[in-house]
């Protein structure tokens, strides 16, 4: 029978794969936003919905009794990462952040970096056709661009029709495949990428396909990293945790 308790706050592959990784050894609880509709579900206990801030984070990780929490969120998802740090701090618990590297751009990608969204929104060529992979939240930044034509890539479809002007949506995950990329960009004539740079294999194949079509790519920065400790693999989380676990130092 597991003896501690380790929250992971998910919502993305990683934590999907953290959670079947520790569930042998730990009691383990997945906490996600609940952005999507039919989220796949990870090994061990899951919760789904906001916590309500950090106090009532911390509150949380007393009254389940977390002996640590695994911050594998999105590196976009500041907020909640922001929280966790409160949180831990409040309650005294140990907290790790697990963080895919991020893209690197190599010989023959045409990459502009852009702090936010904002500030591409801003800088976009006027009578381009833009794709734009960055989930939904955030759309309304483009409001202003009636001048350009997006392509929007979704998982779930929108329930409520969306503010810009000329779009059409496509529903569904990244393409595995550069070509199946490059298929869906030369369909819809696409000549601007907008994505932010989550890093990660699973949705990189859109940058590989950019490469090869020589497309305008704007890459949107990560938001500044609570500070904490920072492992990029699952399994360095599995050391990290029996490390703190043991309540040895974790070695560099
Ligand atoms: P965010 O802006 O950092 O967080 C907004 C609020 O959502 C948080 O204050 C928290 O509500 C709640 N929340 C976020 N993640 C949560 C979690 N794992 N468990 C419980 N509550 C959570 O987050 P976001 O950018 O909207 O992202 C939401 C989720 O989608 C995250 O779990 C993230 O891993 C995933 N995701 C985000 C992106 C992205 O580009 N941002 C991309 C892929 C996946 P309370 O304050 O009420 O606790």
């Amino acid at each position: 029978m597991p003896t501690k308790t380790i929250l992971i706050l998910g919502g993305t592959r990683e934590a999907f794969n953290l959670a079947g990784k520790l569930n042998q050894d730990y009691r383990v609880i997945t906490s996600l936003a609940g952005r999507t509709k039919s989220p796949k579900t990870p090994a061990g206990e899951l919760r789904v919905g906001g916590f309500g801030g950090a106090e009532a984070l911390s509150d949380f990780l007393v009254s389940e009794n977390i002996d640590a929490i695994v911050d594998a969120t999105h590196p976009f998802a500041a907020t909640i990462s922001r929280n966790a740090a409160e949180a831990a701090t409040l309650a005294n618990t140990p907290r790790v952040m697990l963080q895919r590297p991020p893209w690197q751009a190599s010989a023959g990608d045409h990459w502009e970096e852009f702090p936010d969204l904002q500030v591409a929104a801003m800088n976009l060529r006027a009578n381009t056709r833009c794709f734009l992979t960055i989930g939904w939240q955030e759309l309304g930044v483009f409001k202003a661009r009636d001048d350009v034509w997006f392509l929007i890539r979704m998982i779930d479809a929108p329930t409520t029709p969306l503010s810009l002007a000329n779009h059409e949506v496509v529903t569904g995950l990244p393409r595995a495949s550069s070509d199946d990329e490059k298929n869906l960009m030369r369909k819809y004539k696409i000549d601007t990428l907008i994505t932010k740079n989550s890093g990660g294999a699973l949705s990189a194949a859109k940058l590989e396909a950019a490469r090869e079509l020589g497309i305008r790519v704007m890459m949107i920065q990560r938001p500044q990293a609570s500070a904490g400790d920072v492992v990029k693999t699952v399994k360095e989380v599995k050391r990290w945790l029996a490390y703190k676990m043991l309540n040895l130092s974790c070695p560099e």
